[in-house]
């Protein structure tokens, strides 16, 4: 473990060391944007009346220790994770299984399949999606083999809104830049060198997965000379926006491609469908410009909350987007292909889902390989329903002892949904005596991963201690969905992995959300 096999990292600090390092981190992560707008809990509203300041994002000191071999193969399997879900999102008939029976328990799911099957009445207009997806892992010892090799357990796969790899790179090279001017002390420096800490390209290839499907839309048809723009779709407020311009100031330097922002309540105020053209071109009208865009690609950084749809406005604007010709990232097919339940039934011992996936979506045959290194990544998950496995998760989850192992989730997206351990029997006793409620919830047992020692720096506080990591692979998919008799094929027109981001928290804390208020950017040291 590599706690035990490094029990002195990292260094405690002298006063001097400690200054050294934090003034340079704190005027390295402004400088380079490696920044958040403070919570109001950090600067009340008094003090920043005008919310213009920013704080550096809440970071670890030193790069963690992580295993050489999860790294490695957490990366290798994401082009074959990009494929899976390209190809469950293309497969209408499945989904609408799994999904109409949530729905039957979860109004939020069920308002999204009504957006998407209001669509497929009036018929899609876009055969292209995109995803730029994460695939979150935490690192997994056998605790009856100490000698085994670490491996990597997936916590979900995320196809909504995948944040932080704006900030991801900036972390990496922040503590390069650490190691090149010596802030950390010599003792270090056989574990923390240049070669422990690889390239981090999330921000380019986030970024170069959006100016793809941008070409891959193809010229204005609204008007000619209308201009092309992206468009993110936006909370608002949001602290983490640094992160999203980092990916809009990549698009704009090197690809030529303007973006805007519109905030998820203002999609219908400034944004358009013209309905003279059968195929629904979305046009953006920027409210301080004289000139219109026609948008190729709307990125969804928002819409996956529903306290983000107040009212029926709110679905109104999900169905325009839905319904236009732009690319979605996501779909709501893509959006719901992300459900805890997805990820739950793929899990299902013996099932045979990820080789029929894959081979929808792969030219070639080497399917059973891809998909036996994808299982290798599954932690066990169960259904709350009245199947066998169904019965057995819930002896589990309600029984004080047993529940301890495991994590109850919610198809939620966004941290502070899951319910954890002991606390999940008086969670389940709360809905009543309706079990018909616990199919809208899936089991996970907890994994654990070892103890590691870092100094987390947060709203301008320093605290050390015992962490865990949790990392991310950023993976870009661009697919065209199949038609007529070849409904259930998915063409895959671009795909690589995108990146990488290592997320801290404090072991003690259950979430690990840095923009829930838990955790800390991070990056990895390779051991
Ligand atoms: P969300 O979509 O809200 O991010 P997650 O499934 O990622 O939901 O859960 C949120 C957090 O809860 C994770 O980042 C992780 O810290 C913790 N968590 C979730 N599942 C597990 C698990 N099986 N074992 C350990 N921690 C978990
Ligand atoms: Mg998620
Ligand atoms: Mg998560």
């Amino acid at each position: 473990m590599a706690a035990t096999i490094y029990p002195d990292y990292p260094p405690a600090l002298t006063s001097d060391q400690s200054g050294y390092l934090l003034s340079n981190l704190k005027d390295w992560s402004i400088l380079n944007g490696l920044a958040v707008r403070p919570s109001p809990a950090f600067v009340s509203r008094e003090i920043d009346p005008s919310g213009s300041l920013a704080v550096t994002a809440p970071l670890t000191l030193f790069p963690s220790l992580f295993p050489r071999v999860c790294f490695d193969e957490a990366r290798a399997i994401q082009t074959g994770y990009n494929e899976l879900y390209a190809a469950i999102a293309g497969d209408e008939t499945w989904l609408k299984e799994i999904v109409e029976e949530i729905a039957q328990v979860d109004e939020f799911i069920a308002k999204l399949w009504q957006v998407h099957l209001a669509v497929k009445r009036e018929g899609y207009t876009q055969d292209l999606s995109l995803g730029l997806f994460r695939s979150d892992y935490m690192v997994h010892r056998d605790p009856l083999n100490s000698a085994a090799e670490p491996q990597i357990r997936q916590v979900e796969f995320n196809t909504i809104a995948s944040s932080f790899g704006g900030l991801a790179a900036k972390v990496s090279a922040l503590h390069r830049h650490l190691l090149q001017i010596q802030a950390f002390p010599p003792t270090q420096l056989d574990l923390i060198t240049a070669n422990n800490l690889p390239d981090n390209l999330s921000v380019q290839s986030l970024s170069r997965g959006l100016a793809t499907a941008h070409k891959a839309y193809g010229n204005c048809v609204s008007e000619p000379n209308r201009p092309l723009c992206i468009l993110f779709i936006v909370q608002s407020p949001e602290n983490n926006i640094f992160d999203q311009h980092a990916l809009s100031n990549e698009l704009w330097t090197n690809h030529g491609i303007p973006t805007f922002r519109v905030a998820y309540g203002n999609i219908l105020r400034h944004t358009s469908v013209a309905h003279s053209f059968p195929t629904r071109p979305l046009i953006y009208s920027p409210p301080n410009l004289p000139s219109s865009y026609e948008v190729t690609t709307c990125y969804f950084r928002a819409g996956y909350s529903p306290a983000e749809y107040p009212d029926d406005t709110a679905w109104s604007a999900r169905l325009h987007l839905e319904r236009s010709a732009a690319i979605k990232c996501p779909s709501i097919l893509t959006h719901l292909a992300g459900s805890k339940k997805i990820q739950q039934i793929l899990a299902t011992p013996s099932s045979t889902y990820l080789e029929r996936f894959l081979a929808r979506s792969r030219a070639i045959s080497d399917t059973t390989a891809v998909a036996s290194r994808i299982r290798a990544t599954f932690a066990a998950m169960y259904p709350l329903d009245s199947s066998p496995a169904g019965r057995h998760a819930a002896s589990l989850a309600t029984s004080p002892h047993e529940s301890a192992a495991y994590v109850l989730k919610p198809q939620r997206e966004g941290g502070g949904n899951n319910i954890y351990g002991t606390k999940i029997p008086a969670f389940l006793k709360s809905l009543g005596d309706d079990e018909l409620k616990w199919k809208g919830y899936v089991l996970m047992e907890l994994i654990e991963p070892p103890s590691l020692r870092n100094t987390i720096f947060r709203n301008g506080e320093v605290k050390s201690g015992e962490v865990i990591g949790e990392l991310g692979v950023y993976g870009v998919c661009l697919w065209r969905n199949g038609k007529d008799k070849h409904k259930d094929k998915v063409e895959i027109l671009e795909n690589f992995e995108a990146g990488h981001l290592l997320r801290t928290k404090g072991r003690e804390s259950e979430e690990g959300g840095v923009a829930a208020g838990f955790g800390s950017v991070d990056s990895v040291c390779l051991i």
